[in-house]
């Protein structure tokens, strides 16, 4: 008390009353915006199935993980239809343990819901459940499929995520879990569907550095890369028998090269250094969250050069 009584009066002498509370302003606000930026982020992302945000995201969650922010994927299925040769629970636990280990191999939380693949419904209870995730997660980022794709479950995870927008601040909704105090950021993966809009490449961001991540975190999902995927497009005899040969042949399904369209947005944040780029991700910002300045994007995406 004796110091502040002592501090302040000098410190008025200094400045005049108006000019005192605009600088004490600026300290408390240059002292908020550095423990914002040493904050770490929370990034959540959702897929359909125990392997979708790997495929849409491991790349982009394997850089924030490296740099110490907190990353989660959830899948809204427990993949219990999705093999050719088992399925039901003993399935449901296979991929949950599949999950839990490309989770580890990156550093990130992985949560599988139990609800049936392939039965997935834009219903109350899931979005519900989508809210909680995002809130007891103190989501700034939320990652989710299009609400537009070839697969039923991927196209109601897209709408139940959508849907979750905006309600995860309401109080008076999932009263048992507290609202958030600003709505997150909602970006979407990549896809290749064009109706009714083609995928907008707003943030393309370079996975060279952590592109062998990335393929180790998808081959721990062995009941999708090596047995059910490649079933379903006729070549599962191409599959190689060896656990290492296989592993090699991943990046040939997987290769996340840079198509020409992402090519403007790469540049944009990564100036010369996007020619040399050989593997990226990139996402959709979505209408339905919190926009972003250019000033907030490189701090959300602490990855591009300065
Ligand atoms: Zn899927």
């Amino acid at each position: 008390m004796y110091r502040v009584k002592m501090f302040f009066p000098r410190f008025c002498r200094v400045l005049p009353p108006t000019r005192l509370w605009s600088a004490l302003l600026m300290i408390a606000m240059s002292a908020f915006s550095l423990s914002a930026q040493n904050e770490p982020l929370h990034v959540i992302a959702f897929g359909a199935h125990p392997d979708d945000c790997d495929i849409g995201a491991g790349g982009l969650a394997a850089k924030y993980a490296a740099l110490g922010h907190k990353v989660k994927f959830v899948s809204l299925t427990n993949g219990d239809a999705g093999h050719q040769s088992m399925g039901g629970g003993q399935l449901a636990m296979r991929r949950r343990a599949e999950a839990q280990e490309a989770g580890r191999r990156i550093g990130i939380q992985y949560e599988v819901l139990d609800n049936h693949d392939g039965q997935l419904l834009p219903t109350l209870g899931v979005r519900e459940q989508v809210i909680r995730e995002i809130r007891a997660w103190k989501a700034d980022i939320v990652i989710a499929p299009r609400p537009n794709d070839y697969h039923p479950d991927h196209r109601y995870t897209g709408v139940l995520v959508q849907d979750a927008a905006y309600m995860v601040i309401v109080p008076n909704l999932v009263t048992d879990t507290p609202p958030l105090h600003k709505n997150p950021v909602f970006l979407t993966y990549h896809d290749r569907f064009t109706l009714p809009q083609p995928f907008r490449p707003d943030i393309v961001v370079s996975t060279d550095d952590v592109y062998e991540k990335k393929i180790n975190m998808l081959d721990a999902h062995v009941s999708q890369m090596y047995e059910w995927l490649p079933w379903t497009e006729g070549k599962l005899e191409q599959v190689p028998k060896d656990a290492d040969a296989r592993k090699k042949w991943l990046p040939t399904q997987y290769p996340d090269a840079v198509p020409p369209e992402w090519r403007a947005s790469l540049q944009k944040r990564y100036g010369d250094q996007a020619r040399s780029t050989q593997h990226a991700e990139a996402f959709e910002i979505t209408e339905y969250g919190r926009q972003l300045s250019e000033q907030e994007i490189r701090r959300l995406f602490p990855f591009f050069p300065k």
